[in-house]
């Protein structure tokens, strides 16, 4: 007998679920509502060198930058975390996209495109096999199964301008609890000629695209852009927490990437997180078709992955999104002072602030 899986969303969580669930012999079938899934960018793709190579994608052939750290900046202060070596890559989503396409079908996938799926298709789908709702932030197969909600959203904005970047290696931050409540604003090198400008908000009473247009005017972002014109300007959301249920195995429902909240809330990377859930998941399904039982397992072997750096993500989020600008900017007055940048140019992870801790700890006290 041939196992089956459906996957609804052809984005880089979905796509990722699909290849290995090929490649474990399972029918894996992926349905996109778009012709051309990833367009229009909504994003850059910045991802940790470790992230990406933990997703089993070659990504060379889509990579545009490589970042060396950031400098954040809040209250008119500044801190530069900056290390010797590239920490993180700068991917064309585009490409990214078509590369994922490419390795699931060469695993064995199906990959249909133009097919946006409704609840009467999931209900079919769920009769004849596993499905894996890939499906964004805004999930259909969350709402149709009844997996409950994502507790807290952002609202994004974000153009990308033609400028010379004058350090293509470093991406700025600017956090102010006033104008970006509840994340922040950026400048992002995605090549040295090609900068991303964006800004994130989780509040009800800010319009992400009136902050956007408010940073435009600010005077250090004014001098950088120029006359440049806007290009490729978008609206957005990312899940900032984990949804209420994430696997339902009675109808043999999982959720993967953005659609179950797999995302890191002090950055909003997902790519990384949701990919990892990804692997998680079709190795939970196989074990599944062999045995008979353990899709519930999907959930907690997640969480015993990734809750407790999703935690940390969640408090460093919440901290800076209720400490006042100008506090945050004698803050990094002091971060600096104590060598705190330093240790972060040394020893950060963008990825795992655990990890983080424990490098701290161990050179401290050990
Ligand atoms: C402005 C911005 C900046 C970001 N920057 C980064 C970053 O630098 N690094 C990082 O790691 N992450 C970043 N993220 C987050 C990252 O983009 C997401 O976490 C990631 O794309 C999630 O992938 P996914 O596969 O779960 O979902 P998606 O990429 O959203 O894919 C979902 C797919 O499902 C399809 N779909 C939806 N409904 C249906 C339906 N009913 N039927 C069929 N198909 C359907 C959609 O068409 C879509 O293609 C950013 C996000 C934003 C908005």
């Amino acid at each position: 007998m041939r196992f089956s899986a459906s996957i609804i969303g052809a984005g880089t969580a979905g796509l990722i679920s699909a290849r290995e669930l090929a490649k474990r012999g399972i029918d894996a079938e992926v349905y996109d509502q778009k012709a051309v899934p990833g367009l229009p960018v909504r994003a850059s793709g910045i991802v940790s060198f470790s992230g990406i190579d933990s997703l089993g994608i070659e990504y060379s052939s889509c990579m545009t930058n490589r970042l060396y750290g950031a400098t954040i900046h809040a209250g008119g202060r500044s801190l530069r975390i900056r290390s010797r070596n590239p920490v993180a890559a700068v991917l064309d989503r585009h490409k990214l996209n078509e590369k994922c396409i490419d390795d699931a079908q060469a695993a064995g996938a199906k990959v249909n495109l133009g097919r946006r799926v409704v609840g009467a298709d999931l209900d079919r789908m769920a009769n004849g096999g596993v499905v894996i709702g890939a499906d964004g932030a805004l999930s259909a197969t969350a709402r149709h199964f009844g997996l409950g909600e994502i507790g807290k959203i952002t609202l994004t904005y974000k153009a990308v301008f033609n400028v010379d970047v004058q350090d293509p290696g470093m991406v700025d931050l600017f956090f102010d609890r006033k104008e970006y409540p509840g994340l922040f604003a950026w400048l992002c090198p995605n090549d040295k000629d090609l900068l991303e400008v964006g800004v994130g908000i989780t509040s009800k009473n800010t319009n992400a695209k009136a902050a956007y247009r408010k940073l435009l005017r600010d005077k250090r972002v004014g001098e950088i852009l120029g006359n440049a014109k806007a290009i490729d300007e978008n609206a957005s959301i990312i899940p900032m927490r984990l949804r209420g249920r994430i696997v339902d195995a009675k109808r043999k429902v999982l959720l993967v990437g953005d659609a179950a909240g797999q995302v890191k809330a002090a950055t909003g990377g997902g790519i990384v997180y949701g990919g990892n859930a990804a692997l998680i998941a079709a190795d939970t399904i196989a074990k599944y078709y062999e045995t008979g039982y353990g899709l519930r397992e999907y959930e907690a072997r997640y969480r015993k992955a990734y809750g407790f750096d999703m935690l940390l993500h969640s408090a460093i989020n919440r901290l800076y999104s209720a400490v006042g600008t100008y506090p945050m900017g004698t803050a990094l007055m002091m971060m600096e002072r104590l060598g705190i940048g330093g240790f972060l140019s040394e020893y950060g992870d963008m990825d795992s602030p655990s990890l983080i801790l424990r490098r701290f700890f161990l050179r401290k006290f050990a």
